[in-house]
């Protein structure tokens, strides 16, 4: 199976009330390198109109962002969903 069929199977129970990752659009404005854009493994965060853009729908809560960040303490503020909310994995 290849990365997108595996992540096709996951469901996400999204949250419409409260994202459990915002980011600081003001601050990412300023990020040269935007790592975000190449490092998270479900391609969340991307660039379009040369404003980053970002959607938590999706999100395998991996952390990864929030390691890569480089602003992390302010650009991006993480936190796992509410409970009951979020990635459910399946396997196979
Ligand atoms: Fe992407 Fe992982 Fe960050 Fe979620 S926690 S937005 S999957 S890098």
């Amino acid at each position: 199976l290849s990365i997108e069929q595996l992540l096709g199977m996951n469901k996400f129970v999204v949250d419409d009330e409260e994202a459990h990752i915002k980011v600081n659009r003001e601050v990412c404005a300023s990020c040269p390198d935007k790592p975000c854009t190449w490092a998270c493994p479900a391609g969340l965060y991307s660039v379009k109109d040369g404003a980053l853009s970002f959607d938590y729908a999706g999100c395998l809560e991996c952390g990864t962002c929030r390691v890569a960040c480089p602003n992390a303490g302010s650009a991006i503020d993480w936190n796992y969903p509410r409970g009951g909310f979020g990635v459910h994995f399946r396997y196979g």
